[in-house]
């Protein structure tokens, strides 16, 4: 049911004045939402006719979007009554961290919401992605917002009271604050659909950290589809809460991952003659992989080849039959990404030969370089400079040799990662992916304002009234 032309001098908390509001009234067999302007209104008047009634205010606004001073300030007014529940939101998320394709509690928590919220939502995308929409009052372009949503596979060591109540498993990479985050600017957002052109697309993402990348998988779906622009932000422990870092271009590397496994044959270990060793083979194996990074031909550009697992072997006096070593590649440009490759196959396959052994290599997956587009990055240096202040804008000076699969969207539309400080200041730097990480929770507010200020000077910049 719909009540139209109900036109109302009512200034709900958080909304400028002089708008007018229309109440909007839907049958549900829900509880209602204790809405006091619903019960007022409308609950009275038809809560007994035994229906269950769900309320939502949309702001009618005839007008184009407000000058920049009265929209920040409607920003602010908004982000200061949202903080005190999305950063609860983002504890309830940092205490129940699910793995990579397998954020499903945490998919229905978003759509929960967001579905309360009034948004377009469809969940189930490529598993436990979610994609909401938020529509303008007339064409224009699209820009899309996104939010990674996986956990990783280590213990939380912090003593705090949303410590991970998931054993093994933590948000230790922040995107529980992103998610939070992006909840935050679709409820702000939503506050402004009566007067902005275009279309707002949420995208919550799983598998940030793992192979296949969520993002591909998103992006081959087709959530990028009209799509004209994107933004994303990462929690920055090494800046501190208050602040944003920006930087034109690349901001992260490639980033590349090798799974090897060197087969020989097994024996006693005090007659390794009769075996071939697979423990001496990777010890000579991996001495020169390390020396690939020093000795590569454009030694100008930053590379890292980095072991990070090495497994083999039962007992001591047994020499084992196999040992599996596992290895990331972070490059900035994708020669020297080639010639890496090229010669961890040449010395893996030399070394094992020699030897009489035999080896997999695999390169599974490689996630490219972010690359911000200049236009967007100086449109969210303004956003930041008015709602921060310039002094509070780091520019970031080198890229970051972590991988982000944010880029995968970036090969569809233009976009921006929006380093988000979160050091808490006086506090040790407390690095992504550690046992330790957390935030400073003040930064939450800013990620909300910053991100939902720039989509909407986006799209009103795309599409002037
Ligand atoms: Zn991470
Ligand atoms: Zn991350």
């Amino acid at each position: 049911m719909f009540i139209s032309g109900k036109k109302m001098n009512l200034q709900p908390p958080g909304i400028a004045g002089r708008n007018l509001f229309v109440i909007t009234t839907r049958f549900r067999l829900k509880d209602c939402r204790n809405d006091s302007i619903c019960k007022f209104l409308v609950c009275n008047f038809l809560y007994r006719t035994q229906f269950k009634i769900v309320t939502t205010i949309r702001e009618f606004n005839n007008t184009a979007m407000p000058d920049d001073r009265v929209l920040i300030d409607k920003i602010q007014k908004l982000t200061d009554e949202l903080e005190p529940e999305i950063v609860a939101l983002r504890r309830v998320f940092h205490q129940s961290p699910e793995l990579s394709w397998k954020e499903f509690e945490t998919a229905k928590r978003i759509v929960a919401i967001l579905e309360e919220e009034g948004l377009q939502v469809q969940n189930g995308v490529c598993g436990t992605g979610v994609v909401a929409e938020i529509q303008g009052n007339r064409e224009g372009k699209t820009i899309a917002v996104r939010a990674d949503m996986d956990a990783l596979p280590m213990q939380d060591a912090k003593e705090v009271s949303y410590a991970s109540k998931v054993p093994g498993v933590m948000h230790a990479c922040g995107h529980d604050s992103h998610m939070a985050i992006a909840i935050g600017v679709a409820k702000i957002l939503k506050r402004f659909e009566g007067s902005f052109a275009g279309k707002i697309r949420f995208i919550f993402q799983p598998c940030e950290e793992a192979f296949p990348s969520g993002a591909h998988e998103l992006v081959k779906k087709g959530v990028m589809q009209g799509v004209d622009s994107i933004l994303a932000l990462h929690v920055d422990p090494e800046i501190e809460a208050g602040k944003i870092g920006l930087r034109k271009g690349a901001l992260t590397a490639n980033a590349g991952e090798f799974k090897l496994s060197i087969f020989g044959k097994s024996g006693h270990a005090a007659r390794p003659h009769q075996a071939i060793d697979t423990i001496y083979l990777s010890n000579q194996i991996m001495t020169s992989l390390y020396d690939i990074v020093g000795n590569r031909k454009q030694s100008h550009l930053p590379a890292v080849l980095t072991l990070g697992k090495i497994a083999g072997g039962i007992k001591s006096n047994v020499i084992p039959e196999r040992v599996d070593i596992g290895g990331t590649i972070r490059t900035v440009d994708m020669q020297t990404n080639d010639e890496i490759v090229n010669q961890i196959e040449r010395r893996v396959r030399t070394i094992t030969q020699a030897a009489g052994a035999t080896y997999s290599l695999e390169f599974p997956g490689l996630i490219p370089s972010v690359n911000n587009d200049a236009n967007l990055i100086g449109l969210v240096r303004d956003v930041g400079n008015s709602i921060l202040g310039q002094d509070e804008i780091v520019d970031i000076a080198n890229i970051s040799m972590g991988g982000e699969d944010f880029s995968r969207y970036l090969d569809r539309a233009p976009g921006a990662l929006i380093r988000l400080g979160a050091r808490k200041p006086g506090d040790q730097v407390r690095y992504l992916h550690t046992h330790s990480f957390d935030i400073d929770e003040r930064a939450i507010p800013i990620g909300m304002s910053i991100i939902a200020l720039s989509v909407l000077k986006f799209l009103s910049e795309a599409s002037p009234a």
